[in-house]
């Protein structure tokens, strides 16, 4: 069970008190998170931390579930990819199915909490459905600074019914959406299976358990097999590497059950990679665990974030919270959490030539990785730990409440 008491040590008494003292204008109030999934992705990482925090400090929160089928999960993640600027077919068969999954859920899901906050575009049109009686928000994860137009209109209609939207960029303000828009970054619990501390010794034990041999260094990237993230690219860059160092790639991505495209991906991935799989230098996982992904994350040389699009990307947020250099892309969320050149180095996506360099140099100059290491771990303590976004969500729906009257 986790305690805010357990954060003492990590950010200081005065920030958990500061916590305690805003909770106390909400005692008594109310409110529920709605996504679509438990687990896998960066949303149902925070609020597996962020929901019984905020009831720790003695406010009401509850978490909920849009159910759907494949094919309402196979549209909603066409939308999540238009929403980055992909093309879509838009037809009516796919609206519908949008649309009457969120009206089904509304029949047997009661609301009356004091304040609503819906997360990403699947559980969007639930406001539709309700007698609207309190302030509903609009959590959006994903860049739509570039949005695919015919989707963003038609999406819209559903975004201007809310009280607020919260993004994670000043980058994604929609200067054609009048509703207020508020910047809300996300961040990571230092103490989940995650992200706890691990000894070495733990460490090898785990990554003997999935294969993983210590016997020379590895870089990985742990991201969703999808497109957006890059993974062919990934295995183009860990060729590059290969020619200077001799090291493995190790590349995990658990299935998210809201996320269709995986297999997919994945089965593409391990033909470009198919050689490399054979002589045993990429190793594929998709097995879901989080000490897993922990003892991965602690042990490789370089983490690698090749992501095409990202709303913020918080496996570069548990990359650099264990003191690791990351070689990562320019864009979403990333710039926010790397400063070039100081605890990690930032690349335009397609450059594979310029991705392979700078890891080579890192594998090359362990002193500079450690450094880098250890100004990432204190940019994410300061900036993006799950205590600063707790703190930011009381100051959100007390805003919302009080707007309200
Ligand atoms: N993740 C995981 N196992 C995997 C792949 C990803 O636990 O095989 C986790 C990862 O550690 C991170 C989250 O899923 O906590 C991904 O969040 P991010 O913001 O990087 O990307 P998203 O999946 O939300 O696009």
């Amino acid at each position: 069970m986790l305690r805010l008491e357990d954060y003492l040590h990590i950010v200081g008494d005065e920030e958990i008190a500061r916590i305690l003292r805003k909770a106390r204008k909400l005692y008594g109030r109310h409110f529920v998170h709605m996504n679509s999934t438990y687990h896998g992705g960066g949303v149902a990482e925070m609020l597996t931390t962020l929901v019984p925090l905020t009831n720790d400090a003695n406010v009401d929160v509850g978490w909920r579930i849009l159910h759907g089928n494949s094919d309402f999960f196979a549209i909603t993640k066409q939308f999540h990819n238009s929403m980055q600027g992909a093309d879509i077919r838009l037809t009516e068969a796919k609206k519908q199915i949008f649309l009457d999954t969120n009206r089904q859920f509304s029949i047997f899901t009661h609301i009356d909490h004091d304040a609503v906050v819906i997360h990403d575009p699947q559980p969007l049109p639930l406001i539709r459905n309700y007698q609207k009686t309190q302030p509903w928000i609009w959590r959006c994860h994903i860049d739509i600074s570039e949005p695919n137009r015919e989707l963003w209109d038609f999406l819209k209609q559903f975004i201007i019914r809310y009280d607020m939207v919260i993004i994670s960029s000043d980058d994604y303000r929609k200067p054609d959406l009048p509703v207020e828009q508020r910047v809300i970054e996300p961040a990571i619990n230092p103490l989940s299976a995650k992200n706890e501390e691990l000894t070495d010794e733990h460490v090898g034990s785990i990554l003997g358990n999935f294969g993983i041999p210590l016997d020379k260094p590895f870089i990985t990237q742990i991201s969703r097999f999808d497109p957006w993230k890059d993974p062919m690219g990934v295995v183009d860059m860990y060729r590059k590497v290969r020619e200077k160092v001799d090291c493995r790639l190790v590349m995990c991505g658990s299935m998210a059950s809201d996320d269709p495209e995986g297999y997919d991906v994945y089965e593409k991935t391990r033909e470009r990679a198919g050689d490399l799989i054979d002589s045993g230098n990429v190793i594929l996982i998709t097995y879901e665990s989080n000490i897993m992904v922990n003892a991965i994350q602690r042990a490789a040389s370089v983490i690698i974030q090749k992501s095409l699009r990202e709303g913020f990307g918080l496996t570069v947020t548990e990359g650099l919270w264990k003191e690791k250099p990351v070689v990562a892309s320019r864009v979403g969320g990333i710039p926010l959490q790397i400063e070039d050149g100081e605890s990690g180095f930032l690349l335009e996506p397609g450059d594979v030539e310029g991705f392979a360099d700078r890891t080579v140099e890192l594998l090359q100059d362990p002193e500079l990785a450690g450094s880098m290491g250890v100004k990432g771990r204190e940019r994410v303590r300061k900036r993006f730990l799950i205590t600063r976004l707790l703190s930011d969500y009381l100051d959100l729906i007390t805003d919302v409440l009080e707007a309200r009257g």
